[in-house]
């Protein structure tokens, strides 16, 4: 799938949605990141704007940013017992800061390394906004992707599903973004089965 297809069906998917909420996120700089973060960053804010949130991506520390701004951390090296299989986390105490970490993806998913993260990146982001740790069945909000998920991604057809926009929207409409640390979100996104550093055969469980 080339890009150009991709960010058509996801701006179809955005005009299909109609409320548009708008929030802010950075993402800190971080050496040694491998994975086109600017890509994964424009695919995200496509993703996101298919739930009816403009994603506006600022430099971490610009003036007169949006007090509930989102920081994202890439983090590289984190032992594999923490958050062990996942790909990105939120942090619980913060509500708006989610940690993200591209060598693992980049080494899990080598070829699709900027697409994954980008939906790494709006899966978290609809914890965030959503306030909620809850997943899906499917889409976006899957608690752990399968190779059928990564196919969807590569087509643009993996999205968030009504109940997911219902609450990102409900979400952003009680205004105070404070998880506490028993809504926070952990861990999301698991290894593909049968992906490299996956010891995983099957479905894994949510
Ligand atoms: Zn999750």
């Amino acid at each position: 799938m080339k890009l150009t297809t991709l960010m058509l069906i996801l701006l179809a998917q955005a005009s299909a949605a109609q409320t548009h909420s708008e929030i802010q996120a950075c993402v800190q700089t971080t050496p040694n990141v491998s994975v086109d973060l600017p890509r994964a960053k424009y695919l995200s804010a496509g993703l996101l704007a298919s739930a009816g949130v403009a994603l506006q991506w600022i430099p971490c520390g610009q003036r007169g940013h949006r007090p509930d701004l989102i920081v994202i951390e890439p983090r590289n090296g984190v032992p594999e017992f923490i958050h062990p299989g996942a790909l990105a986390y939120a942090m619980a105490f913060t509500g708006t800061q989610i940690v993200v970490m591209p060598d693992r993806v980049k080494k899990t998913y080598p070829e699709y390394s900027a697409l994954v993260l980008a939906y790494v990146l709006a899966h978290e982001l609809a914890h965030v906004l959503s306030r909620t740790e809850s997943h899906s069945a499917s889409g976006i909000m899957k608690a752990n992707w399968n190779l059928r998920d990564l196919n969807e991604m590569v087509r643009g057809t993996l999205g968030f599903t009504a109940d997911d926009i219902q609450l990102i929207q409900s979400g952003l409409a009680s205004g105070n973004r404070s998880l506490n640390s028993d809504t926070a979100s952990k861990a999301i996104a698991q290894p593909l089965p049968g992906g490299r550093g996956s010891a995983r055969t099957s479905e894994p469980r949510p």
